[in-house]
């Protein structure tokens, strides 16, 4: 498959949508994320951990939301800043945006993942291989 430009791989991961090919519906429910690609058979989570930056992405867009949040709050209401009122609301900013960017950081991650690592032949070999080494969570061993 051919490399995708780095600047439409992000376009395509910020409106929850396969970086490679484009195709939407990734999603069958909101914290569900299909193994691949129906499209372009791009696999999504490649190893154990795959999502940490998945996860540090949706932590700096929450924290960025509750600084300018917070920030504008106060500007908007100097002297007389509702402290108690102001509270509340970031502890509400801080709860809800991860849910609802939860999805749109995984595909985000997986633009950034395929700018680092694509090749004019598609993922690198190195992460192929690592997809083969993973075994099926039936036959992985039972360990109690
Ligand atoms: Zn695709």
């Amino acid at each position: 498959m051919a490399t995708v430009p780095t600047t439409r791989a992000f376009a395509r991961g910020s409106v929850k949508r396969c970086p490679r090919c484009g195709q939407g519906h990734l999603f069958p429910r909101w914290f569900t994320m299909l193994d691949r690609c129906p499209r372009c058979g791009l696999a999504f989570e490649r190893s154990d951990g795959f999502w940490l930056g998945a996860m540090a992405i949706n932590l700096g867009v929450t924290e960025a939301t509750f600084g300018i949040f917070v920030i504008l709050t106060m500007w908007a209401t100097w002297p007389d800043v509702p402290w108690a009122a102001l509270t509340v609301a970031a502890l509400v900013v801080n709860v809800t945006v991860p849910i609802l960017f939860y999805p749109f950081s995984k595909t985000i991650f997986l633009a950034f993942d395929l700018a680092m690592h694509q090749t004019d032949a598609g993922p690198s070999p190195e992460l192929e291989r690592n997809e083969e080494r993973r075994e099926p969570q039936e036959r992985r061993p039972h360990v109690t």
